[in-house]
């Protein structure tokens, strides 16, 4: 089986192959990289609109397939911005009518913990899943994805950029702040915002900000904020951990490229007897093949549906599918 995922939800649009056994056989993307300032939704979708028929030929090619192989169709139906959305929906809706091979909608987030069981040993893990938009602990219970934890404000990954973009650093600032952070050392006071199971980060970037303007250091700041926010992470995923006796963490997202974060979720992991699974790079960013496999998975648990079913949902929630598949 074949199945071709196209992911856009933000500013990322990724095309990507795999077969039945999750064998990535192309998985390619381009950014979109705002001169100034965020991302502007339109100008994303703009992007994407312009992109993504060059990358599903990248893809093909790159996979050796004739279009004509593909079993299934699977796209991005949500969370994520409207435009980039609806973008991405037409754009599969119209290869699968012309191919004629069904189509499915894929939840973005599921997708990043489906890829993660998929080319991993993990079999039941706790997900930490942090992006650039999303910053949530995921879990299976009782036929769903649960969310156990949440951001209450912005994703992990915004607070960095915009950090980094406060202070005049090109985009993605994450990895720019994880080389500076590597060259701090004095750990600046930073709101440690845990709430119950949930997280917050708005006022940390506010007080890292202030910080700056008072003189602290780049480097120390990236080093305090990658401590006291990634603490507050593997806080949180560590207590979902315990409540469900799970010993297997997982990361996912584009923040789970850190190194620092890998080694204090594996720390954690290791001290409560656990497992820390993580992905290849190109696997935890937003990509097209998540949503292929993911899409692979629910065609093949028998999920069906029609083009009026395709319609976008910005807010799609994790715990709003139906987990057929498992
Ligand atoms: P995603 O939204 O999953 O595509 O991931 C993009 C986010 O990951 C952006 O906010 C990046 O700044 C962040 N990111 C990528 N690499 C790193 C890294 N090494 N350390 C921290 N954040 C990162
Ligand atoms: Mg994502």
């Amino acid at each position: 089986m074949l199945a071709l995922g196209i992911e856009g939800t933000a500013h990322n649009v990724g095309v990507g192959i795999v077969d039945e056994k999750c064998r990535v056989l192309a998985n390619v993307y381009d950014m979109v990289r705002p001169e100034k300032g965020g991302i502007h939704p339109r100008e994303a979708a703009n992007h994407h609109a312009e992109m993504v028929v060059p990358l599903i030929l990248k893809a093909a090619d790159i996979a050796a397939i004739d279009l004509a192989d593909l079993d299934v169709i699977a796209f991005s139906q949500g969370p994520g911005l409207g435009p980039c959305l609806r973008t991405v929906a037409t754009a599969a809706r119209a290869l699968a009518l012309t191919l004629d091979v069904p189509i499915v909608g894929v939840n973005h987030c599921v997708a990043h913990l489906e890829i993660g069981r998929g080319v991993t040993d993990a079999r039941d893990p706790v997900l930490l899943y942090v992006s650039g938009g999303n910053t949530q602990v995921i879990a299976f219970a009782r036929g769903r994805y649960r969310v156990f934890g949440e951001t209450l404000d912005i994703g992990i990954g915004n607070m960095l950029d915009k950090f980094a973009r406060e202070c005049g650093l090109a985009f993605p600032g994450g990895p720019i702040l994880e080389k500076l952070a590597a060259d701090g050392g004095t750990l600046l006071p930073l709101p440690y915002s845990v709430k119950g199971m949930d997280v917050a980060f708005s006022g940390m970037l506010t007080a890292a900000l202030t910080l700056r303007r008072s003189g602290a250091s780049m480097e120390d700041l990236a080093f305090s904020i990658q401590e006291t926010a990634f603490a507050m992470l593997c806080e949180v995923t560590e207590r979902a951990m315990a409540h469900l006796e799970n010993d297997e963490v997982l990361l996912g997202g584009g923040v789970a490229r850190n190194r620092r974060l890998q080694e204090m979720a594996g720390r954690m992991a290791a001290d409560r007897g656990a497992k820390m699974f993580v992905p290849p790079g190109e696997l935890c960013i937003d990509n097209g093949a998540m949503i292929a496999w993911t899409g692979l998975l629910m065609h093949r648990a028998g999920v069906r549906m029609s083009v009026e079913e395709t319609v976008v949902d910005q807010r799609f929630r994790t715990d709003d599918v139906d987990v057929v598949w498992r």
